[in-house]
């Protein structure tokens, strides 16, 4: 029988996720499985819990990777904390921000939505007139909105959200890694990522973090969290506590992989892979400058890690990227939503930020335009 497998050949992945993996990583999974409730296996857990508040800024008790994919942990937060009828407004300028109006609305929340415009940030001004037209119970906000390239300043939101009485989730999945995230200092309640951004790891985990107040909030829930996978009362019973007991099998490989990419941020320094970002960031923007290629958001808010480029006039923009991927083993990502055929988006997250990868990438697109 043919393996498939053998087929393999390694990617440059500069898209939207998921990132370049390092080696480090590749041998972590690779290490023989052990039993989910094996000790030494829990002594992993904990060193992963600890790894993870480092990254987060937090010292939320319960921060632990949930076994899914991003989407788990977003789906994590609002299915924990909200209750049928809760008023919750998502501030949406992207695609996350629709998918956070969309996983309230199944839970039966009154869902409200700023809506803003694509490849713009959301700005306090416009969360402070929302937020006193009405009281909410819980507010949502993508700190890095990976369809279009835009950081929002999620720091000078937080603060006014609590104020107001409501609970702040907040989607890191793209910034967790690649730029500074302050749960704690920020006033986030509830926070999830993914691994297969800037922490460089292959997809399969979310790393979700809960604080004081939306504990409480799970606590005095009048009904049970409608999900049993993803109800957190449960599962912290295997995750935390002296005595571990069984809640599902933890994918003990991808704990591994999770806890190899931690390690390989916080050995080099989170200041030092921030500044990594940025310095690749400002290469790849000159480099595309100089091709004639503009960048979509307004330098100030743009993440370093997705880069969304426009496209020029007269380029037919799936040829490109599908020789990129056929004949240089490079992928980039296509535009979303309202900004499809309009922009590439170009991700250098994690170990994918290194100047010889930008490098490859700018001499590439300047052989194929
Ligand atoms: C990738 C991403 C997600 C979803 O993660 P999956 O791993 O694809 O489920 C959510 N939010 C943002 C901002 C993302 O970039």
């Amino acid at each position: 029988m043919s393996d498939l497998l053998q087929g393999i050949t390694p990617t440059m992945l500069m898209g939207p996720g998921p990132s370049c993996v390092p080696d480090a990583v590749y041998k972590a999974l690779a290490k023989p499985t052990i039993g989910h409730l094996d000790p030494y296996f829990v002594r992993i857990m904990d060193a992963i819990k600890e790894q993870l508040r480092e990254v987060f800024h937090t010292q939320n008790a319960l921060t632990m990777p949930m076994s899914g994919t991003g989407s788990s942990g977003m789906e994590t937060c609002f299915v924990n904390l909200v209750e049928p009828g809760d008023k919750v407004l998502v501030l949406t300028n992207g695609v996350f921000g629709k998918r956070m109006q969309d996983v309230a609305g199944r839970l039966g929340a009154e869902v409200d939505a700023l809506e803003i415009t694509w490849g713009e940030p959301v700005l306090p001004d416009a969360v402070k007139a929302k937020l006193e037209s009405q009281k909410y119970d819980i507010v949502g906000i993508v700190h890095a909105e990976t369809s279009t390239g835009v950081c929002s300043p999620v720091d000078a939101i937080g603060k006014m959200v609590r104020d107001h009485g409501a609970l702040l989730i907040m989607d890191c999945v793209t910034s967790l890694g690649g730029i500074p995230v302050d749960v704690d200092g920020w006033f986030v309640d509830a926070a999830y990522s993914g691994t297969q951004k800037c922490l460089s790891c292959p997809p399969g985990l979310s790393p979700i973090t809960f604080g004081e107040r939306a504990l409480a909030k799970l606590k005095a829930r009048k009904n049970k969290v409608p999900n049993w996978y993803l109800d957190l009362s449960l599962i912290a019973s295997y995750w935390e506590g002296t005595t571990r007991t069984y809640h599902h099998t933890a994918p003990v490989n991808m704990e591994y992989a999770l806890y190899a990419a931690l390690k390989e941020i916080l050995d080099e320094g989170q200041e030092k892979v921030f500044a990594r970002h940025n310095a690749m960031h400002e290469r790849l923007v000159s480099g595309l400058a100089a091709l004639g290629m503009e960048m979509l958001v307004a330098k100030e808010y743009r993440l370093p890690m997705l880069n969304a480029v426009r496209i020029p006039d007269g380029v037919d923009e799936a040829a490109i990227r599908a020789r990129l991927l056929k004949e240089f083993a490079i992928e980039i990502g296509s535009g979303l939503g309202p900004l499809a055929g309009k922009i590439w988006r170009i991700g250098i997250m994690g170990h994918t930020a290194r100047p010889e990868n930008i490098d490859r990438l700018l001499e590439t697109l300047k052989k194929v335009l």
